[in-house]
């Protein structure tokens, strides 16, 4: 989920339980006009104000985002501490219809039972507990005419099996959350592979043609608004059906993610190294220039010329490649047309070669086979 998104939802809780506590404000009002609080109408609505004027300080800790800053950033303990203390002072103040209150107790721990670890949510039972407790002492200490003693007995025993009712509830949400999570993670994993593969190509790990035309358009559209510019260079491994048929295809594919890697190791982060078909491949060399290109290729090259492999000492590998700038406004389309048609003049040049735009560069260092040099 979003940081955006679960703002949106704190802050949808949050307003949620502030509206529950105005509702108390006005059922406390009432329960005032109607003779069941011992203090005057007028204290009960300045003692429930500022309750719930406190819990809006919650409210506008979260629309302003300075909940952001705290381990936990719904601060669901807090906001379920400031009212159940409330409710707690509340029911100092009422007499035969204390236990109405309870439900309130419950109702907050219904919210915890969203956010709170189970280790909290033990913590909180037994802290309301003793809120509850605390509250029925100050009655009896102030007003002990108030307190029946086997009937708040029950309730309070009552009340506490309720809350074990809760907690049991509290747990199974707890485990609930807890393999949701996990779901979700193994999802996010599967879903993240997935979009891995199908920007990748499975044998050599490089980006398929799918991604290059993407990346493609991308740089199209940054170079088309500015000076930037970037270079497209068409590559493809000389006679590598030869190697297939001399050593078997098994042995060609290790040949093309050695390729591959030396590809990778080649490129700049900012570059692009993808394979489009069987043997043939494109860089996409970002801000970079035709000499810069041919520099770069020129030395992927030669140590493509210098690998060795044990199971084949006497094979030499080769490459070919055609090398273009980019030239706005054109499409993608046409930038790699061209860069495939310079390979192929590379191919007519005899191979072992890079062409490059308008200019034609013979690679340096040519090994002694005949038949692989460029004319
Ligand atoms: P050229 O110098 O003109 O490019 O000749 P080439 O033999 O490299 O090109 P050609 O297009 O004739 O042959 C490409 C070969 O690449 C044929 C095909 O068997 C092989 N190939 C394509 N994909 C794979 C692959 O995934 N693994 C292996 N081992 N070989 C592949
Ligand atoms: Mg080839
Ligand atoms: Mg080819």
């Amino acid at each position: 989920m979003l940081q955006s998104q679960k703002q949106a939802l704190r802050l949808r809780r949050s307003v949620l339980s502030n509206l529950g506590v105005f509702s108390l404000l006005l059922l406390c009002w009432l329960a005032s006009h109607l003779g069941y609080f011992v203090i005057p109408t007028a204290h009960v609505l300045v003692l429930t104000s500022m309750m719930w004027l406190g819990h809006g300080v919650f409210v506008l800790i979260i629309a302003l985002s300075g909940n952001l800053r705290f381990k936990d950033a719904s601060m669901t303990l807090p906001q379920m501490v400031w009212v159940t203390s409330c409710i707690s002072v509340l029911m100092c103040f009422l007499h035969d219809i204390r236990p109405l209150m309870l439900m309130g107790y419950l109702l907050v721990m219904s919210f915890g039972a969203f956010r709170l670890s189970i280790r909290g949510f033990y913590g909180f039972t037994l802290f309301t507990l003793t809120c509850y407790f605390a509250s029925l002492m100050w009655v009896y200490q102030h007003r002990p005419e108030d307190i029946e003693l086997s009937q708040e007995f029950f309730v309070f025993v009552g009340f506490g099996l309720s809350l074990c009712g809760f907690v049991l509830m509290g747990n199974e949400f707890s485990n609930l959350r807890q393999s949701l999570g996990e779901r979700h993670r193994e999802l996010k994993g599967a879903v993240s592979r997935i979009e891995e593969l199908a920007i990748t190509d499975e044998l050599t790990g490089l980006y398929n043609r799918r991604y290059l035309m993407q990346m493609l358009s991308q740089q199209r559209a940054l170079a088309n608004r500015s000076r930037y510019g970037f270079v497209v260079c068409y590559l493809d491994l000389d006679h590598f059906k030869k190697v297939n048929d001399k050593y078997g295809h098994p042995f060609g594919d290790k040949v093309l993610k050695s390729f591959a890697n030396l590809m990778t190791n080649s490129l700049r982060e900012v570059d692009l190294g993808a394979r489009i078909g069987g043997e043939e491949f494109v860089l996409v060399l970002a801000d970079t220039n035709l000499d810069a290109a041919h520099g770069v290729c020129q030395r992927m090259a030669e140590k493509w010329r210098e690998m060795r492999f044990p199971e084949a000492p006497e094979l030499k590998l080769t490459l070919s490649a055609g090398i273009t700038a980019f030239k706005s406004p054109e499409t993608i389309e046409q930038i790699l047309e061209r860069a495939d048609s310079l390979l192929y003049d590379a191919k007519h040049r005899g191979r072992n070669w890079i062409e490059v735009e308008q200019q034609e560069l013979q690679v340096t260092f040519d090994f002694e086979d005949d038949s692989q040099q460029s004319a």
